[in-house]
């Protein structure tokens, strides 16, 4: 499944980057220990980050299966859509959808993901896109609205 969403791994490797300055502080503050204390820093990141993980699936999953069931069917996960910047910097569309809007409505603007032949209808101002045009009810007749770039 294709997906615009930022990769977990990249996520993660942000995360554990943040973190890497108190672990070397750390280190060097007990310099003799720090082949002891290094490895312990980021194993126990680790397990907080799968634990954290974990805890906010279970959680989702608990109190609202077809929220979790839903986030799923779109590739999501619960835990990595939840994390703000700058661990993760995509959109609410990109989270919503895992996919990037590729236009905006000509009508009002409003990023809209609209697929060359399928239909759609823009909640906003009501425009519609089909057969690879937008389209607006002028109240007698449809007119072709040009895209807005
Ligand atoms: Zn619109």
């Amino acid at each position: 499944m294709s997906s615009d969403r930022t990769p977990h791994w990249m996520i993660q490797a942000r995360f554990i980057l943040l973190c890497s300055p108190v672990g070397i502080v750390l280190a060097l503050i007990l310099a003799p220990w720090a082949i002891f204390v290094l490895p312990a820093f980021f194993g126990t990141l680790v397990v907080f980050w799968a634990g954290s993980r974990l805890f906010t699936n279970g959680f989702v999953k608990l109190f609202d299966p077809e929220g979790h069931e839903a986030i799923k069917q779109n590739g999501g996960d619960p835990f990595y859509d939840s994390l703000g910047a700058p661990l993760n910097n995509d959109s609410e569309q990109v989270r919503m959808t895992g996919r990037r809007s590729h236009t905006n409505c000509p009508g009002c603007g409003r990023p809209s993901l609209v697929k060359p032949n399928k239909a759609f209808r823009c909640p906003t101002c009501d425009a519609h896109w089909h057969e690879n045009n937008w389209w607006r009810w002028t109240g007698s007749e449809w007119i072709v609205l040009k895209l807005g770039r």
